[in-house]
């Protein structure tokens, strides 16, 4: 190990020892197309993630979490602590972020020398939001997004990944079909091992996802049964949306990956979603996130689609700060995950200072949109 950090930390001087605008350029060269956790712990440990910063570092910064568990691995590391959540907002206030509404945001990015803000975004609708999140938000004055699916209220998404989740947090052992693959889960890594490698079998695969289905009835899962004691109802959600500091954005109807649907089904997945929570709230919905938000499971076509149904953003999970330009391509705006565990420090770092966006691109364009 510490020969790993002593050649971090010798690559790191000679890669300080020339002007900061030629940093991103030699790191390009002497990583190519690597990318992954030892780049971000170089970028953290040497500094180099501050100089990158100054071109990667946009003036404004979308963060997305999804679950808020006390106890991460028992949950098989599928959200974040209460902990993970402050630490982020300490981290924002130490670096001068304003934590602020996307409405508000948009009205920043049209200010020539915008005061640098960030937008807290919670995806699918869950009740742990309500119960962990908002406490440590209010605490903070920071008003949060919540992008929900129809079928998180109703109960009838395919909540695949819910499924999967339960398969191996009760079973010493599973069996899936579909991947012709029996897991050993008899203890906790194993069963997180399974975890990862069974979502990312999933990917941005619908068919894959739907494959699961049988598995699920062989061990008697119940997805409807999960959904509803994790995901607020219609009642709840209302009171919820009444809050000072929540606003609710779509998500869907049926949480898919948008990509595999042809434009009549995509267009209605969409637009269904919006009509169903502005008639639930009484109120406008203007703002969205893609399912997944990968290029795999959205693109241009999805952001035409979006736009016509009427709403002003569109929010993916591409890696990247926000910047004035995004108001040119409001449709496909980026978003940093921090709602997984455990995000270490070099890793947070990554995503607050656009460093993580400088790798994902290879040392591309800055502002993230379609790619
Ligand atoms: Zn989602």
């Amino acid at each position: 190990m510490s020969y790993f950090i002593n050649n971090m930390r010798r690559f790191a001087g000679e890669l300080l020892s020339g002007p900061p605008g030629a940093i991103p350029k030699r790191l390009g060269s002497a990583f190519g197309t690597k990318l992954g956790t030892g780049a971000e712990r170089l970028l953290g440990a040497s500094g180099a993630g501050r100089f990158v910063g100054r071109t990667y570092r946009g003036p404004g910064l979308v963060l997305m979490f999804h679950e808020i568990h006390d106890d991460v691995e028992a949950q098989l590391r599928t959200g974040c602590s209460p902990d993970q959540l402050r630490r982020v907002l300490v981290a924002l206030k130490h670096e001068g972020r304003d934590v602020i509404t996307i409405e508000e945001a948009l009205q920043r990015l049209q200010d020539p020398r915008p005061k640098p803000f960030a937008l807290l975004t919670f995806d699918d609708g869950y009740r742990d939001n309500r119960d962990k999140a908002l406490p440590i938000l209010e605490e903070f004055g920071a008003p949060m997004t919540m992008f929900v699916p129809t079928g998180m209220v109703t109960r009838e998404i395919y909540a695949w990944w819910l499924g999967l989740r339960a398969l191996f947090a009760r079973h010493d052992s599973v069996d899936i079909a579909a991947m012709s693959h029996r897991f050993d889960c008899s203890d906790a890594a194993r069963k997180n091992a399974a975890m990862r490698q069974a979502t990312l079998w999933v990917g941005t695969d619908r068919l894959r996802a739907a494959a699961l289905a049988d598995t699920f009835s062989a061990y008697g899962i119940s997805l409807a049964g999960l959904v509803a004691t994790v995901a607020m109802d219609e009642r709840e959600l209302k009171a919820f949306a009444a809050h000072w500091l929540v606003t609710i954005g779509g998500h869907t109807t049926t949480h898919t990956f948008l990509s595999g649907l042809d434009d009549a089904s995509a267009r209605a997945d969409i637009a269904d979603n919006r009509r169903y929570l502005q008639d639930m709230l009484n109120a406008p919905v203007r703002h969205f996130a893609y399912p997944y938000g990968t290029p795999g499971a959205c693109g241009a076509r999805e952001a035409g689609l979006v736009a016509e149904a009427g709403y002003a953003t569109g929010f993916t999970t591409r890696p990247g700060q926000l910047f004035a330009a995004h108001l040119d391509c409001p449709h496909l705006m980026p978003r940093e995950d921090t709602g997984f565990a455990n995000l270490s420090s070099a890793q947070l770092a990554s995503r607050l200072n656009g460093s993580r966006r400088a790798w994902a691109s290879r040392f591309g364009n800055p502002v993230a949109g379609i790619d």
